[in-house]
C-alpha cells in the first residue's frame, strides 16, 4: 500500500490502479483511460471533475459493472472488475452499486408514480411490500420530496426528478453511489438542491458517493475533489469545512509521474522537457533554457 497517508487505517471501497480503458472505433485506437490511478474511501463524498472528453464517463462505466476495464487494476466492495463472473456481475449491479444519471428521464420510469419508483430496486432483494413503502416515503422525505410522492416523473421539475433518482438508487443501501453529471441538464440553483440531497445521503445514510461533472464548481460541494485530465487522475483539491480553506495538489503516480496544470506550464512556455533540482525541501521545475541545444544538464 503506498498511499499510506490517505489510507487511514481502514481498507478503500475503491481502488484503482493503472486503469486503462482503449475504445476501438473504425480502427482507431481511442485510449479514454490511461492508468488511472483512484482510492476512495467508506464514506466519502467525492467529485471527479474534467473536461468533456476527459473519461469520466468511462470511469464510472467500469465501476459499476457496465463496462469492462481493458488493462489495470478496479475493485470495488473487494470484487475485481476485471475478472468478476457475469452472474456476480449482476448482483453487483443491483446491490452494491447506485447511479444517477445526467438526463432525468433515464433514471425514472415514466408511467410509476415517485413512491413506485423508488420501491422497484426492493422488490429485486425479496423486500415485502409493506416495507418496500415505508421505506421508500422515509427516502422521500429524506430528500425534501414527500409532497410528490404519487406524482409521475414528468409532472416534476428536473431537480426534483433527480432528488427522487437519488432517493431510487439508494434504495436497496448501495455500498457506492455513482452520479454522472447529475446536474448535467439543470440550472444552478436547482443542482445546488441536488447536491444537498447527495450531501444528505452521505451523511444521514452513511453512503459512499463519487459523482463526475465538468463543472469545477461542485468542489464547493465536496470535501475532496479529483481532476482528471486525459484518462488520468491529475489534481487534486481538499476542502476544509471548519477553515473554510482549500488546498490543491498535483497527483504523484507510483512511477513517479505527474501532470502540471496547462496554465502553469503555458504561463512559462515549458515544452518537451523541463530542468529539475532537489531543494531542501521542495523540487524546482524550470523551463528549458533557450539555446541549450537539447540538453537538460548545466
Ligand atoms: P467524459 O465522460 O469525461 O466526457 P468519456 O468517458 O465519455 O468522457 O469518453 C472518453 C473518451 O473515450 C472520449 O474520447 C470518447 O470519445 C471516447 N469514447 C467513449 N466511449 C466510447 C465508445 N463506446 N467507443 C469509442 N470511443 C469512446
Ligand atoms: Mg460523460
Amino acid at each position: 500500500m503506498t498511499e499510506g497517508a490517505r489510507v487511514r487505517g481502514a481498507d478503500p471501497l475503491i481502488r484503482c490502479e493503472n486503469l486503462v480503458r482503449i475504445y476501438w472505433a473504425d480502427k482507431v485506437e481511442v485510449q479514454a483511460l490511461q492508468g488511472l490511478d483512484l482510492t476512495v474511501m467508506p464514506g466519502e463524498l467525492l467529485a471527479v471533475v474534467g473536461a468533456s472528453g476527459s473519461g469520466k464517463s468511462t470511469l464510472l462505466g467500469i465501476l459499476s459493472g457496465l463496462d469492462v476495464p481493458t488493462a489495470g487494476t478496479a475493485v470495488v466492495d473487494g470484487m475485481d472488475l476485471l475478472t468478476m463472473k457475469r452472474k456476480d456481475r449482476i448482483a453487483f449491479r443491483r446491490q452494491t452499486v447506485g447511479f444517477v444519471w445526467a438526463q432525468t428521464a433515464r433514471n425514472l420510469f415514466p408511467y410509476l408514480s415517485a413512491v413506485e419508483n423508488v420501491m422497484l430496486p426492493m422488490t429485486y432483494i425479496g423486500m415485502k411490500a409493506r416495507a418496500r413503502r415505508s421505506r421508500a416515503e422515509e427516502l422521500l422525505d429524506l430528500f425534501g420530496m414527500a409532497h410528490a410522492r404519487d406524482r409521475r416523473p414528468d409532472t416534476l421539475s428536473g431537480g426534483e426528478q433527480q432528488r427522487v433518482a437519488i432517493a431510487t438508487a439508494v434504495a436497496n443501501n448501495p455500498r457506492v453511489l455513482f452520479a454522472d453529471e447529475p446536474t448535467g441538464e439543470l440550472d444552478t440553483e436547482t443542482g445546488t438542491d441536488v447536491f444537498t440531497a447527495l450531501r444528505r445521503a452521505n451523511a444521514e445514510l452513511n453512503t459512499t458517493i463519487v459523482v463526475v461533472t465538468h463543472d469545477p464548481l461542485v468542489s464547493r460541494h465536496t470535501r475532496r475533489t479529483i481532476g482528471i485530465r486525459n484518462g488520468r487522475t491529475s489534481s487534486e483539491v481538499l476542502r476544509d469545512e471548519e477553515a473554510q480553506s482549500t488546498e490543491e495538489y498535483a497527483v504523484l503516480d507510483r512511477n513517479g509521474r505527474l501532470q502540471l496544470p496547462r496554465a502553469f506550464t503555458d504561463a512559462l512556455h515549458m515544452r518537451d522537457r523541463v530542468r529539475l533540482a532537489l531543494e531542501d525541501d521542495h523540487i524546482g521545475v524550470w523551463p528549458q533554457r533557450m539555446g541549450a541545444g537539447g540538453g537538460a544538464e548545466g
